[in-house]
């Protein structure tokens, strides 16, 4: 071809177009190129009309593209060339640059020829790489992200747990200290409770025992032996009388504290009650009896000899002080299903119905005791005995008839 005709045909194309056009015979050879393509492939129009289509490609493509080209131009339409995959061409320094290229054809009156249509994409192929590059930067920033996020959520979660359990066992303390403080104060109560009955119950047998005194040293000068022994007795009742609230006071303490603990050891109770009851009729007014009914056949049983005492104390000399002169306290000992049961009963003034519920509270003493002396810590005392024995205490009760007490004590 004519270097006029090219310009001839140049004359009608895009000489402003962006995107490379080349046209090819069916040989392969350029018979045309605009602008564009002189500078996207580095050659001058006059070298590329030297060149065959082919040469355009990299090398490893160059043999497999001449096939292609004879199909294109058995089977001629306009199409995109190797959709799928990248496609690639030459540089005139030998350097490759990725490309987009699409085929059409055009007939003149003597051949068909292929227009080529290609576009330089190094550019959009680096921002493409570029923005993949940034895509998966933000994509392992956004997954060291959501670590955190899970790292930091995890340790949210174990920070709340450590706190609630710290919360829980604040709580715990406080309620402990609580308890502590509770306690104590009961305990400070306690105290000023007993030393406000201590004072009031110690003054009757201290007062007794000083008119006694007193009135003694009178029958000394007169020589009245009888009236002496008389008031000599009644020191003696009133410090017996001491001692009781004494007692009582003590064992109270002891009990709250928990000192006192079970030392179960073989013991005869008949020995122990009748040994008992020898050394309470110390106490017992004119003409009180005891009355004793021993069921055990003397049987030798595990029990707390010292718990086991101070309880019947309590119960005889209850019985003793809440009976009048001449009546009769009957005690009773059986064992019977494992248990050593104990009653003691008496013709006293009964306890009141309404007062009933409260007798083994501490302190509490019924409305009909008179100016029976006493400091309401006494059943009080043998209701916790009894726990620390595992055993039982009920008792009916007819105010002016009498009171029966029972205990039931595991052997
Ligand atoms: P205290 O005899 O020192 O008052 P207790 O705790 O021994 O204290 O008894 C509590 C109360 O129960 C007594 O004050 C009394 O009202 C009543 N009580 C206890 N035993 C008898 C009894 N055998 N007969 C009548 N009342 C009794």
């Amino acid at each position: 071809m004519t270097k006029e005709r090219n310009d001839k045909i140049y004359e009608g194309m895009f000489v402003d177009a962006t995107e490379g056009i080349l046209v090819s015979n069916h040989k392969g050879q350029i018979i045309l190129c605009n602008p564009s393509a002189q500078k996207m492939f580095g050659y001058t129009l006059e070298e590329f009309l030297t060149l065959n289509i082919d040469q355009l490609m990299p090398m490893r493509f160059q043999s497999q593209h001449v096939h292609h080209r004879e199909w294109y131009f058995a089977n001629p339409m306009p199409r995109s060339m190797g959709k799928g995959r990248d496609l690639y061409a030459n540089h005139k320094s030998g350097e490759e640059f990725p490309v987009e290229i699409s085929l059409s054809h055009v007939k003149n009156e003597e051949e068909t020829l292929v227009v080529a249509f290609v576009i330089d994409i190094a550019e959009r192929k680096k921002k493409d790489n570029q923005l993949k590059k940034a895509n998966e930067m933000l994509k392992k920033a956004s997954f060291q992200l959501s670590k955190l996020n899970q790292e930091l959520e995890q340790k949210v979660q174990s920070r709340t747990l450590e706190l609630a359990e710290m919360i829980k066992k604040l709580t715990e303390s406080k309620k402990e200290v609580d308890l502590a403080l509770e306690k104590e104060k009961e305990l400070n109560d306690l105290k000023s409770r007993f030393i406000s009955t201590a004072s009031h119950e110690f003054r009757t047998p201290l007062a007794t025992i000083l008119s006694s005194v007193s009135l003694a040293g009178k029958y000394v000068e007169k020589n009245e032996l009888e009236k002496i022994f008389k008031h000599l007795d009644r020191v003696k009742d009133s410090v017996s009388n001491l001692t009781d609230i004494l007692n009582d006071f003590l064992s109270l303490d002891k009990l709250e504290e928990g000192i006192i603990k079970h030392h179960p050891e073989p013991t005869h109770v008949y020995d122990l009650i009748v040994d008992l009851l020898e050394m309470m009729k110390g106490v017992t007014k004119t003409g009180q009896v005891f009355n004793y009914h021993d069921e055990t056949s003397n049987e030798k049983v595990f029990i707390d000899v010292r718990i086991f005492r101070n309880l019947l104390i309590n119960l005889v000399s209850n019985a003793v002080k809440y009976s009048e002169e001449n009546k009769t306290i009957i005690i009773k000992t059986e064992i019977k299903n494992k248990k050593l049961n104990v009653l003691v009963q008496d013709e006293g003034i009964g306890i009141p119905y309404e007062d009933q519920s409260n007798i083994f509270e501490r302190f509490y003493r019924a409305n009909n005791i008179g100016n029976i002396q006493g400091t309401g810590l006494g059943l009080n005392i043998v209701k916790k005995y009894i726990e620390i024995l595992n055993g039982n205490i009920t008792f009916v009760s007819e105010p002016g008839v009498g009171t029966r007490f029972l205990i039931e004590i595991p052997i």
